[in-house]
């Protein structure tokens, strides 16, 4: 029987799947002209139940499209310099094509240190001062996976974002500091909001496109959506539910991500597309189609 959708719904499971069937297709030519199989490795320190989950997540998706996957397991009490010392080795890896630190890393690890120490064109995950550079410049990089993946979200279902009012809720380096920038870049006209930020549910009533990045489960309340804004949820906390109230926005929303099944497929998906595309780049394989990284808005 089909399941009948709610047509405000974002899949974004369905468009991960295309995606991830595109990569497969990249490794698959990248096997054929060099014989070698990309490979990712994944870093994971300490004891996190819920990292080790998302660790596991990536491996299988990365095994299911036909690429390697490295798990490099470090102990709670890891130092910075042993840490770093572990990127470095992976870094100068032939076999090893992108590197993914899964955050958060325990403290007192010095986190930008250890971000720092991938070589850029290994930077799959787009953690590096580097690549956040080059996504504010709109030059071409591999965008974080989470606004990238919410990026072609917007795109697959038409979302218009030239004039739009978009308000972000959280400025962190992997999310809302580059999904920003990449609205900029879209056109759009662009609110940064955090916790300092007075009188959130005002700014959120007049956005056209809210993205909650707020890391508070139902956060974002659905009195605060303006009839007709499109809803992005990146939000992901302990069983499994959003950042917002999704019952309440259902309402005045036109379109909305789900949790799961909306952001969360779309930021490991556009993971893997990015180690393909890495490990073309690195062994100068021209894909089934133009294998240059995406522009960055
Ligand atoms: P983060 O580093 O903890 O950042 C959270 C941001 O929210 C900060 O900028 C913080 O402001 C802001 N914030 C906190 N309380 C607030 C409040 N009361 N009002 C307004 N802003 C507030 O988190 P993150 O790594 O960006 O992740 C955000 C969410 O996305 C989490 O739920 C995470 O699980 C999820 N996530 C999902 C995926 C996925 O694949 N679906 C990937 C990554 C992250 P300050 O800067 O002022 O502290």
């Amino acid at each position: 029987m089909t399941e009948q959708r709610n047509p405000k719904l974002m899949d974004g499971r369905g468009l991960a799947k295309r995606v991830l069937e595109s990569a497969a297709k990249k490794v698959e030519t990248i096997r054929g002209s060099t014989g070698v199989t990309p490979a990712l490795a994944t870093v994971l320190v300490g004891d996190d139940p819920a990292s080790a989950t998302y660790v596991r997540m990536k491996r299988k998706r990365c095994e299911d499209t036909g690429m390697k996957s490295l798990l490099v397991d470090l102990p709670h009490g890891t130092s910075t310099e042993q840490l770093v010392g572990e990127i470095q080795k992976l870094g100068a890896d032939p076999t090893v094509h992108g590197i993914l630190v899964q955050h958060p890393v325990p403290q007192p690890i010095d986190k930008r240190a250890v971000f720092e120490a991938i070589p850029p064109a290994k930077d799959v995950d787009g953690v590096t001062s580097a690549t956040l550079g080059r996504v504010i410049l709109g030059l071409p990089a591999f965008i974080p996976c989470t606004p990238e993946g919410i990026m072609r979200l917007l795109s697959e279902y038409g979302v218009a974002l030239d004039g739009a009012h978009a308000v972000v809720i959280g400025r962190s380096p992997i999310l809302g500091r580059p999904m920003a920038s990449m609205l900029i870049n879209a056109h759009a006209t662009v609110t940064l909001c955090h916790s300092r930020t007075r009188s959130l549910p005002t700014i959120v009533r007049n956005a056209d496109v809210v993205i909650a990045a707020v890391g508070r489960p139902r956060f974002v309340q659905g009195g605060w959506i303006k009839v007709g804004a499109v809803v992005i949820d990146a939000g992901y906390n302990p069983g499994n539910i959003g950042d917002v109230d999704f019952d309440g926005a259902l309402e005045p929303c036109s379109l909305i991500t789900p949790v799961p099944g909306g952001v969360g497929p779309m930021t490991i998906a556009t993971l893997i597309e990015h180690t393909a595309d890495a490990a073309a780049q690195q062994m100068g394989v021209a894909g089934p189609e133009d294998q240059e990284t995406k522009r960055s808005g």
